[in-house]
C-alpha cells in the first residue's frame, strides 16, 4: 500500500482528536480549580505525552524519521483504522459525559461532581481507554517503528504512573461514593481490570 494512505489516516485521526477535545477544553477552563495535584512527575509526564503526540505529525511533514519506515500492509492498516474510529467515539462519549469535570491533569474543580453514568457506568477510565485504542490504532496504521508507537509509549507511561494517584485523589474528594463506584466497576475493561 502507498504511504500517503497512512499519512491521510494519521492526519485525519489526529485532527478529529483535537476537534473533539477543543470545545471541552475551552469550556472546562472557565470552571475554577479547587485543588490541583499537579506535581513535578505529572508535569514531566504531560511533556512526554505532548512529545509522543507530536512525533507522528513530524513524521507526516518531514523525512526526519525515514530511517525507521517499513512497508504498509493492508491488514494492520484496516485493524488500526477500526481502533482509531472506536477510540475517537469513546473519546467523544467520555468528554460528553465528564463535561466540565474534565482537566488535562489531576485537578478537582469547584462544584466537581462525580460522574458515574453514561460510559462512566461501564468503566472508571473510559477516556484513558479511548486514548489507548487511539494510540494502538496509530501504531498499526503508521508504518514507522519510531513514530508509530510514540504516543502509545508516552501515554502508557502517563497512564501507569497517574491512574492510582487519580483514584486516590477522587477517593479523598468523594469518599464512600467513589468507594462504591470502585466496587462495581473496573478501570479499563469491564469484567477484567
Ligand atoms: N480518568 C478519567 C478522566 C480523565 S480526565 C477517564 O479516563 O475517563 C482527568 C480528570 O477527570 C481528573 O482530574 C479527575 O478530577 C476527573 N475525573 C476522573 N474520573 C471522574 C469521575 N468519575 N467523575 C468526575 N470526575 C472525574
Amino acid at each position: 500500500m502507498e504511504v500517503w494512505i497512512a499519512k491521510a489516516a494519521v492526519l485525519a485521526a489526529n485532527i478529529a482528536m483535537i476537534a473533539i477535545r477543543a470545545p471541552h477544553g475551552h469550556r472546562s477552563r472557565q470552571v475554577k480549580t479547587a485543588k490541583s495535584f499537579k506535581g513535578r512527575l505529572e508535569t514531566a509526564l504531560l511533556v512526554l505525552a505532548w512529545i509522543g503526540f507530536f512525533v507522528p505529525l513530524v513524521w507526516l511533514a518531514s523525512p526526519l524519521f525515514a530511517f525507521a519506515d517499513y512497508p504498509l500492509l493492508p491488514l494492520p492498516f484496516a485493524l488500526g483504522c477500526a481502533l482509531l474510529v472506536l477510540g475517537l467515539w469513546f473519546l467523544h462519549r467520555s468528554h460528553a459525559d465528564l463535561g466540565t469535570n474534565w482537566s488535562i491533569t489531576l485537578e478537582v474543580r469547584e462544584q466537581h461532581t462525580l460522574v458515574v453514568n453514561g460510559i462512566y457506568a461501564r468503566v472508571r477510565h473510559p477516556m484513558y481507554l479511548a486514548l489507548f485504542l487511539h494510540s494502538i490504532g496509530q501504531a498499526l496504521v503508521l508504518p514507522n517503528w519510531f513514530a508509530g508507537p510514540s504516543y502509545l509509549v508516552a501515554f502508557g507511561l502517563l497512564f501507569a504512573l497517574r491512574v492510582h494517584a487519580e483514584e486516590r485523589m477522587l477517593l479523598e474528594r468523594f469518599g464512600k461514593d467513589y468507594e462504591a463506584y470502585m466496587a462495581r466497576t473496573q478501570r479499563l475493561v469491564p469484567g477484567f481490570w
